[in-house]
Formats: structure tokens, C-alpha cells, sequence
């Protein structure tokens, strides 16, 4: 385990004594026992018996037995705590996304909510549901399941000791943005080809930190591990069933190891630009296996060195933003005329696709005597004749020109898949009427664990961001978070005079960063 600065909290039982105004108005709004110290005018000078808080655990089957075969299961976890005054729901789903894209109703959280409410008396702001935004096919029941796994874990709720901490892994993924030598970005899809390698001239930045929550049963068994890990779960699988890809396969290691019930949820960080490592392999079949159990085996190294104790800390404050979204009229335009470009740039030449693979081989494997026996050529130029030198200046002219026509051809997969998505987002955005949107955003403490929540597939340099300016020691990030709204690049990003899926994906305007940023930055000083 590694710690990033020296732990938050300071006595065992109850927070440390704030003598400044803004810190102790903070206080406040943390919850009744600090209010009631507060108000007795002084900060308690030994330890003073603490809430406690209690916490329950359940996780329910969501795998959906109808959508083909299935490879490991897909499950809906919730987490409820309670220190009695306040409450918290955290709820994980092995999808893609909770709106939108995939197979959930846009109505899902709504709808939920609405149940717990009147089921529970839980609050709708207190509630976060985080998508791993693995691709796997969820069941049709997945609001019922999810009302069901919050109902169990509410009504199993028991005393419990916190700890939070650090583990590291980065051996599992990598930025699939690729910065070009014209400064254009580019990044690795499946869906269309990568750019040469001679045009790529640096990667972008990977998040290595787990975030994880240990939250123990008073005997000392865990009952439930939340970790949070920046990367997309889909590498599939090889027998290309229903997965819960990377992240499942790393839940079920942790589960499996720590036994005794544990339940651990997988909170998907800052992904929106970070793949699985291999993600393009084409020699052997791509297996999130390994790679989950890289992480699984790499947060339970870091839960070994984690203490817990008694800390009643709990607060979720819940906001909306309203961001600006993006007008993409000038990209899509230019897009257009690099298409155009593109197609202009083609050229014919003498070759077919069945010409041009045996002399690619040829030229290749000979590059003095690439058409025939060395000792034909040495007969020529003995003769004074260059037939055979001749031809090779012609078939190499016409080699080099059909390889531009295919990197041609590549780009243009590229503009083509990228212009649509800049096309669909912005037909939707005008059908809207409207230049803003409002998101929701979270900011939840349980001990010294601290969560930031976004409703959409974050870059890893905003989590990066966010966790430096931070003014606890364990904060961290999860995007894909009560709702969906596509990709939220940084603002560089969004200004990439080329295409990729992050800047196009997208329904944001590059000035939504840094007023999500310092929102956040105010808003984790409440905590
Ligand atoms: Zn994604």
C-alpha cells in the first residue's frame, strides 16, 4: 500500500477540534454530534463517545441468461451506512451505463429512487449508483433487482470499523490517446484503424492509484471493500460470452479471498480515455481474466496493510451544475472538408489488392533483386539492358501509391466514425433548445474515505486534477455516476484539431472543465 500525504483525522474516535471559522462551518454541516459540541463552545479536549456507524452489504444477479451465452456473471450491489442522523446508499452495476447507451431506461435512477423513498424513507439526494461501464448485457429486471439488493443491505445493517487507504496497479491499462507529430490526437478503437506508427509522438497520462474503503464487522471480519480504479472493462473475454469483464473478475478475487460474505464494489474512476492494456492484440484472444486479477490481487495487497476503527464520519452533499454544452457546427464543418480532402488525396494505380500483397513480399524480402534470380539481373546489366530496373521503378511508384490510398482509406474511417458521432450529438443538442446542462454531482465522506461523483466518462487527467487540489488525503473520482452523459474530456482535449472518440463522444463545451474543477474544489471543502 502507498499513502499520498499523511492520513486525515487525527483522534481515534471523533474528528480533530477546528479553530477556524470556515473549517468548524463545515463541521456543521456534518451531521448532530458535531453540532452539538460546537454549540456547547468548545472542542472536546479527550475523546468523547462517538456515533457509530453501522453498515449493511447485498449483491443480486443481474446477468441477463437471455442475450447468449454467459461467460461470469453481472451482478447490482448496494452498500447502505447509517451513523443514524444521516444516511448513504452506494450502488454499483455491472453495465455499461445507467442512461442512454445500453440496455437501461433512462428512467432507471428516477425510478429507483422513487421506490427507496417511499420503501425506505431513503433519500433521493443520498443515493449514488456507479456504472463499471463494462459492456455486458444487464437482465430486464435490473430496477427491481437494484431496489431488492438495497432493501437486503438495509435490512442486514450491523455496527462497523472504517479504514481507507491506497493500493496501487499499473500493469492493466494505458491512455488510448495518442498525440500525433501534427498535433492532431488520435485514439485506439476497434472501431477504425490506428495511425502509423511514424506519425505518433507521445502517450497520455495513466491514474495507478486504487482508492479503496474497508469497511469491518466490530469481531474484525470484512464486510465490504469498495475500490475505485480508472480504466474501461472491456477487453472481453475469449469465449466472447457475457462478461463483467476486468472489474468483475477482480470483485470476484477479492470476494473470494477475503470469504466470509465480503462484498466488494468496483467503482469506476476517471476512464473516459483509459483502455486495457492489449486492447488492439490480434495474436492471441483478448482476456480480461488476467487483468482483473491483476487488480483484484493488487487491492487486496493494499487491504492487508489497512487498519480500520471506530470512525462515524458520513456525509453526502448533492449538487447540480449546469455546464455549458458544446456547439460543434465549425468541428463538424471542418471535418467534412478534411473528408473531402481525404477522398481527393486517392489515386489510381496498375494495382489490385491481389497484385499488391506478393509484391509488398517480394520488395520486402529483396530489395537488389526484388522481380527475380540475382543472376537474371546480373545478365541484364551485363547487356547493358535494365528492363528488370525498369520494372521496379514502376512497380515501387505504384506500391507507394497504393499504401497512401489505404493510410488514406484509414484516416478516412476515422473522420467518418467520429463525424457521425459529432453529427448525432449535435442534431440532439439542438432538438434540446438548450446551451446548458444540468448534472448531478456528489461529494461523500465515510471516515477518511472521499468520493467525487460525475455523471459522465471523465479523463484521467480531471480525476489526476481533482485529487491534487484536494484538501483531504483520500479523495478520489468516479465518473459514470447517476446518469450518463457521454464523455467529458479536458478542455485540450475537446480542442483536438483532429478526431477522436473522447472529443467527438461528447456534449460538452471545453469550459465545462474547469468549472467542474473548481465547483469540486468548493464543494469537497464541505466535507
Ligand atoms: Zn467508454
Amino acid at each position: 500500500m502507498t499513502t499520498r500525504r499523511a492520513p486525515d483525522g487525527q483522534l481515534g474516535l471523533f474528528p480533530r477540534c477546528h479553530a477556524d471559522r470556515e473549517t468548524r462551518d463545515s463541521c456543521l454541516r456534518q451531521g448532530t454530534a458535531i453540532l452539538i459540541l460546537v454549540l456547547a463552545g468548545s472542542c472536546p479536549s479527550g475523546r468523547i463517545e462517538a456515533a457509530q456507524l453501522h453498515a449493511g452489504v447485498a449483491k443480486v444477479d443481474v446477468t441477463n441468461r437471455d442475450a447468449g451465452p454467459v461467460n461470469d456473471p453481472l451482478f447490482v450491489k448496494a452498500l447502505v451506512l447509517t451513523d443514524g442522523a444521516t444516511t448513504a446508499v452506494l450502488v454499483t452495476v455491472d453495465a455499461v451505463a445507467i442512461a442512454e447507451i445500453g440496455s437501461i431506461r433512462n428512467e432507471y435512477l428516477a425510478n429507483v429512487r422513487l421506490r427507496l423513498q417511499q420503501e425506505l424513507g431513503i433519500e433521493p439526494s443520498q443515493l449514488l449508483v456507479n456504472a463499471s461501464h463494462c459492456h455486458g448485457a444487464v437482465c430486464a429486471e435490473i430496477e427491481d433487482r437494484t431496489v431488492q439488493a438495497v432493501n437486503t443491505a438495509w435490512r442486514a445493517m450491523v455496527p462497523v470499523h472504517v479504514g481507507a487507504g491506497v493500493g496501487r496497479e499499473d500493469r492493466i491499462m494505458e491512455n488510448r490517446r495518442l498525440k500525433l507529430k501534427n498535433g492532431r490526437e488520435a485514439d485506439v478503437r476497434h472501431a477504425y484503424s490506428l495511425p502509423p506508427d511514424e506519425e505518433v509522438a507521445g502517450v497520455g497520462p495513466v491514474d495507478p492509484e486504487i482508492g479503496i474503503l474497508r469497511l469491518d464487522t466490530l469481531d474484525g471480519n470484512t464486510l465490504a471493500v469498495v475500490y475505485n480504479f480508472s480504466c474501461h472493462p472491456i477487453q472481453g473475454v475469449p469465449s466472447r460470452g457475457n462478461t463483467a469483464d476486468i472489474s468483475g473478475f477482480a470483485s470476484q478475487v477479492i470476494e473470494e479471498n477475503l470469504g466470509n460474505g465480503t462484498v466488494a464494489l468496483f467503482l469506476q474512476g476517471c476512464s473516459g480515455d483509459i483502455n486495457p492494456v492489449s486492447y488492439k492484440d490480434v495474436d492471441v484472444p483478448r482476456n480480461a481474466e488476467p487483468l482483473g486479477n491483476m487488480l483484484g490481487l493488487s487491492t487486496l495487497r493494499a487491504l492487508r496493510a489497512l487498519q480500520t476503527r471506530q470512525d462515524d464520519r458520513l456525509a453526502v452533499v448533492n449538487r447540480t451544475l449546469k455546464l455549458p454544452t458544446a456547439d460543434f457546427a465549425q468541428r463538424i464543418a471542418a471535418l467534412e472538408a478534411e473528408k473531402q480532402r481525404l477522398v481527393g488525396s486517392l489515386r489510381g494505380t496498375s494495382l489490385n489488392l491481389k497484385a499488391f500483397i506478393p509484391l509488398v513480399v517480394k520488395y520486402n524480402l529483396s530489395d537488389e533483386f526484388p522481380s527475380a534470380h540475382a543472376h537474371r539481373y546480373l545478365h541484364e546489366r551485363m547487356l547493358e539492358r535494365d528492363a528488370l530496373g525498369k520494372l521496379d521503378a514502376e512497380n515501387r511508384e505504384n506500391l507507394r501509391t497504393y499504401v497512401q490510398n489505404i493510410l488514406a482509406m484509414e484516416e478516412i474511417t476515422r473522420v467518418q466514425t467520429n463525424l457521425a458521432l459529432l453529427r448525432q450529438h449535435q442534431a440532439d443538442l439542438a432538438d434540446s433548445g438548450n446551451r446548458t446542462i444540468d448534472v448531478e454531482v456528489l461529494a461523500v465522506r465515510i471516515g477518511e474515505f472521499v468520493l467525487v461523483t460525475f455523471p459522465g466518462e471523465l479523463s484521467v487527467q480531471i480525476g489526476l486534477n481533482i485529487k491534487q487540489r484536494a484538501p483531504h488525503e483520500l479523495t478520489f473520482v468516479s465518473g459514470c455516476t447517476n446518469g450518463y452523459i457521454y464523455y467529458a474530456p479536458t478542455a485540450e482535449q475537446l480542442r483536438n484539431p483532429g478526431a477522436a472518440q473522447e472529443d467527438c463522444d461528447c456534449i460538452l463545451a471545453p469550459e465545462w472543465q474547469s468549472l467542474f474543477e473548481d465547483n469540486v474544489a468548493t464543494l469537497l471543502k464541505t466535507l
